[in-house]
């Protein structure tokens, strides 16, 4: 058998209810978290069926492990369609028609260089470069953090389980968590580990389960989340407060792990408002037009549209519909220009290729009313917050402006010298 015999040995093809264009990226980040058995999913146009690649030949499968597989799909598919409105997209900015000189996929330059090494998937060191260019970006946003008098905190990367609990992150975001444990408290477990304790080839660790300690504590995902509950149960003195943060944030991807674009583990700069509904929205709204200002300086073609969190299937439609009617979350979307050239090479005409490189964000009174953040006059606390991902933002630069200062904006050229 060649290798192309064996890849179509290993497709299965599952025809289901339409999928609507914009809900085939959702349905297929979803797939990755349906089966251990799919190896890589896709929802080809016109959506009326999914493509598996699965890790072992379709054909060696009992009909009964076909079926379940099917049926899971399925679920997914009708779960997250049926029903489902198509959110009127909003448009605050557009700039991707901004020049940008570069057309290739970073990667490979950037891991034949060193300025890349893979630890496992979703988890990258960065070399000098890169490291360079996310200072060059944080400092702007320290500028923005700046400009709103925001105090600076650090926070841990491990968050506590019920913290998480208590703010619904369970039932929202489960497919994403990052379980934490450590030995249990017992000389045997330990000793027994101490001296047996190995990887197999696929880097597992061959530790018996009972080792380890319940789980009590995550890798946090988000960096304002340690903010809120420190000011939990509590009035907020002065009414207001502007925050600043950069964290560790960990959510796990799945096969969705590829390249700098989606990480288990990357660096999260926020700018975190709380206080009263308006203070948090004229910020949110201060904070994208000075970003307006700064995105331009660093010549990045991008746009700012309305989007929801990807919540999990079973609170998707509900939770994406409540926040787009809200108008809750904006992302900043950098355009990836070397993902167009491959649709071009398909021949396939598609929309700009963006990936979302910071978010602003309104949580209305969620957390002050969850865990009991009161302003001065006994309501609730509403929350806000600005958020980047600095290594896309490092990414989706270098995918539009390529790995030689020599050619990238002045701006950007100069403060990394
Ligand atoms: P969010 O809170 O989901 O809006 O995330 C804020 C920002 O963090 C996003 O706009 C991305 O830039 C970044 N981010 C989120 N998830 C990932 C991931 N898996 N890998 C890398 N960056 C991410
Ligand atoms: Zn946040």
């Amino acid at each position: 058998m060649n290798d192309l015999e064996i890849e179509l040995d290993r497709l299965e093809l599952i025809p289901v209810m339409p999928i609507p264009d914009h809900l085939t990226g959702e349905v297929q980040s979803k797939l990755a978290y349906v089966d251990e058995l799919i190896a890589s999913a896709q929802v080809p146009p016109p959506g009326d069926q999914i493509v598996l690649r699965l890790r072992q030949p379709a054909g060696s499968l009992p009909e009964a492990r076909r079926a379940e597989l099917e049926d899971k799909v399925q679920r997914v598919v009708t779960s997250m369609v049926k029903g489902a409105f198509k959110p009127k997209i909003q448009v605050l900015e557009d700039h991707l028609d901004r020049p940008t000189p570069f057309s290739e996929d970073p990667m490979s330059q950037l891991a034949g260089r060193g300025e890349i090494s893979q630890e496992a998937p979703g988890v990258y060191s960065l070399g000098p470069l890169v490291t360079r260019l996310i200072g060059y970006f944080e400092g702007r946003f320290l500028d923005l953090a700046a400009s709103f008098g925001a105090q600076p905190y650090r926070f841990p990367t491990l968050i506590p389980a019920r913290y998480l609990e208590r703010v619904n992150y369970f039932r929202a975001f489960p497919h994403s968590l990052t379980f934490v444990t450590h030995l249990r408290e017992d000389l045997d477990a330990i000793d027994h580990f101490s001296q047996l304790a190995a990887c197999d080839e696929a880097g597992v660790l061959n530790t018996p389960p009972a080792s380890f300690a319940q789980v009590q504590t995550l890798l946090s995902p988000a960096v304002c989340y340690h903010l809120y509950f420190a000011l939990a149960d509590k009035t907020l003195p002065g009414g207001k407060l502007a925050a600043t943060a950069v964290g560790n944030c960990f959510r796990y991807e799945a096969i969705n792990l590829v390249s700098l674009e989606r990480l288990w583990n990357f660096t999260m700069r926020e700018v975190i408002f709380v206080g009263p509904k308006d203070y948090v929205l004229e910020n949110r709204e201060t904070a994208r037009q000075r970003m307006h200002r700064v995105l331009e300086e660093t010549g990045l073609a991008y746009r700012v549209e309305s989007a929801n969190d990807p919540f999990f299937i079973g609170e998707f439609r509900k939770q994406a519909a409540f926040q787009s009617a809200f108008q809750l979350k904006y992302e900043i979307r950098a355009r990836l220009p070397f993902k167009e050239r491959l649709a071009l090479v398909v021949k396939r005409s598609s929309p700009p290729s963006t990936l979302a490189v910071g978010s602003y964000n309104y949580h209305q009174d969620f957390f002050g009313r969850n865990l009991n953040i009161s302003l001065p006059d006994g309501s609730p606390a509403h929350t806000g917050c600005v958020a980047f991902g600095l290594e896309r933002i490092a990414f989706a630069f270098l995918a539009q402006h390529g790995l030689d200062p020599a050619g990238w904006p002045v701006h950007v050229a100069e403060a990394i010298k």
